[in-house]
């Protein structure tokens, strides 16, 4: 049903979310958790119902286009799954967390632009260990989209998150905050998605540039939680932005499987 090769604009996206929840209201619920500055609803996707949990969101910058198409489609794999995997395990799905920056992205013509509506990056504004003041009045948690994700962690408590983002086809596990036996969990689940995806483990000095705000999705996921929280990034490291449609059969090929991962 979801169609690789095409640009989604915004329209095609809630087009797509919309055939999603008529075609399977059966095994799957979707739930709005946050309303975005431009009053865009956040749209969280919760198939099956067992103890064993993961959480995906991507869609976090604006720019990075393919993912939340990808995630939609994951999505549709994952409620033609068989039943009873669904009763043992939960999958949450946050495809697109920021909507505006999306919007602002593909059909505003700012095309490098990775924020939300006013322009705050959501993956510098969350309130961890590393989160550091970049303007006066900056302020971590400022914004819809974090606060829709933060609600969303404490009130479903998922066993592990991972974050998609775009470019260079790599996994980011390490946590300068977190202890040696929590990172060397961490590893070995970027192992594991290494093998199922080929995409690089990021070296642990690589966790955050020089110069970088901090206060990432996973960093608050790994230090509120302490649980399992990666970022993936797909599609080659000198892809130009907005992505093109043609890169979302590859990396939809790429990544299919993580939801599986034992
Ligand atoms: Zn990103």
């Amino acid at each position: 049903m979801i169609e690789f090769g095409k640009i989604y604009k915004y329209s095609d996206y809630i087009c797509t979310v919309n055939m999603l929840k008529d075609k399977y209201n059966k095994n799957m619920r979707v739930i709005n958790i946050g309303k975005t500055w431009e009053n865009r609803d956040i749209a969280l996707f919760i198939i099956g119902r067992g103890n064993n949990s993961v959480a995906f969101s991507s869609g976090v910058h604006g720019r990075e286009s393919i993912n939340p198409v990808i995630m939609l489609k994951i999505i549709e794999d994952c409620c033609s799954y068989r039943e009873e995997y669904w009763r043992e395990n939960t999958l949450y799905v946050i495809p697109l967390l920021n909507p505006d920056g999306y919007v602002t992205a593909m059909e505003r013509g700012y095309r490098m632009w990775k924020g939300n509506g006013r322009g705050v990056d959501i993956n510098r504004n969350f309130p961890s260990v590393t989160w550091k003041k970049k303007f006066i009045g900056d302020k971590a948690l400022s914004e819809p989209e974090t606060m829709a994700l933060v609600r969303f962690f404490n009130q479903y408590k998922t066993d592990m998150y991972i974050d998609f983002h775009s470019r260079g086809k790599e996994i980011y596990y390490y946590r300068s905050a977190m202890d040696e036996e929590y990172n060397r969990k961490q590893l070995k689940i970027a192992g594991k998605i290494s093998k199922l995806t080929g995409y690089t483990i990021a070296e642990p000095f690589r966790e955050m540039e020089t110069g970088d705000g901090g206060g990432n999705t996973v960093h608050y996921f790994s230090e509120m939680y302490k649980k399992p929280a990666l970022t993936v990034e797909t599609v080659s490291g000198d892809a130009e932005f907005p992505l093109e449609p043609y890169e979302q059969k590859d990396a939809y090929n790429e990544i299919k499987d993580i939801w599986r991962l034992d």
